[in-house]
């Protein structure tokens, strides 16, 4: 199925500009269709990572749907006049498609976390949302070897809905090496949303999301990301320096 989405070209990347309930109504309507849909959340690190690596910008641009994760690829989608209304982190987005799974039949496999943690996040889902079919759920540490059977068991199960818990990039690594042999409809690389479902981890309180601070209170549970979010102020330098030079046409 071809969605036409409205886009932002940021250092390469086509993100869509949709929100977190647009968001949620197309991946309904990408389950309504036979065909496999990739669904990627990318943050200003993920972007800074295609900008410098051409294959995974390549890799991004191959998803059906984009949505910006993180304040700071709102704020350069201002830079670039072509505004994102809000952030559509992959937590979001999957809450609202779990309460939307109410009217629609279809049946979810967790994939992700470590040893544990799926478990712990289907006995919370299936409280929270008791409409929700979980066909299965698998840890998300595996060697290459064991790949053909991850797939094989997430076919098995009759998922149509796979959320891919690994991680950035090897979530999205993973699920596009792997398109052509899963059998589901959607597959949603949404990071460590595994270990919010299974209480493991708690997300930021709504008025420092509000604020666009989630990445500070995650800095202060969390030190040892502060290298990986240096790429947040890399990120916007190089949006204001070189943003401008991709073309917002033919996206
Ligand atoms: N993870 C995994 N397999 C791996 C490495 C990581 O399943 O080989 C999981 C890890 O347990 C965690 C998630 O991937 O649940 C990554 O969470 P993080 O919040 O770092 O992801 P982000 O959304 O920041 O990319």
């Amino acid at each position: 199925m071809v969605i036409y989405l409205k886009k932002v070209n940021i250092l390469g990347v086509g993100v869509n500009m949709s929100g977190i309930s647009e968001s949620a109504d197309i991946i309904m309507r990408f389950l309504e269709d036979n065909d496999f849909h990739s669904v990627y959340t990318p943050n200003s690190e993920i972007i800074m990572n295609a900008y410098r690596d051409a294959d995974f910008c390549a890799l991004l641009n191959r998803a059906n749907l984009l949505t910006a994760d993180g304040i700071g690829v709102v704020y350069a989608s201002r830079i670039l006049k072509r505004p994102i209304s809000e952030r559509a982190a992959g937590y979001d987005i999957a809450c609202e498609v779990l309460r939307r799974l109410a009217d629609a039949p279809h049946r979810l496999f967790l994939f992700g976390g470590k040893p544990g943690v799926a478990e712990k996040a289907r006995e919370n889902l299936e409280r929270d949302y008791p409409h929700i079919q979980i066909a299965g759920t698998r840890n998300g540490y595996f060697s290459c070897e064991q790949v053909p059977d991850i797939i094989n068991e997430i076919n098995k199960s009759g998922a149509d809905l796979l959320f891919v818990c690994l991680g950035a990039p090897m979530q999205e690594k993973w699920i596009d090496a792997n398109k052509d042999k899963l059998n589901v409809c959607v597959a949603m690389g949404i990071g460590g949303s595994l270990d919010v479902f299974a209480g493991e981890v708690r997300r930021a309180p709504d008025a420092w999301r509000r604020l666009g601070l989630e990445w500070l209170y995650r800095l202060i549970k969390e030190p040892w990301r502060f290298m990986r979010m240096m790429a947040l102020p890399k990120f916007a330098l190089t949006v204001l320096a070189h943003g401008r030079k991709f073309p917002q046409e033919d996206l």
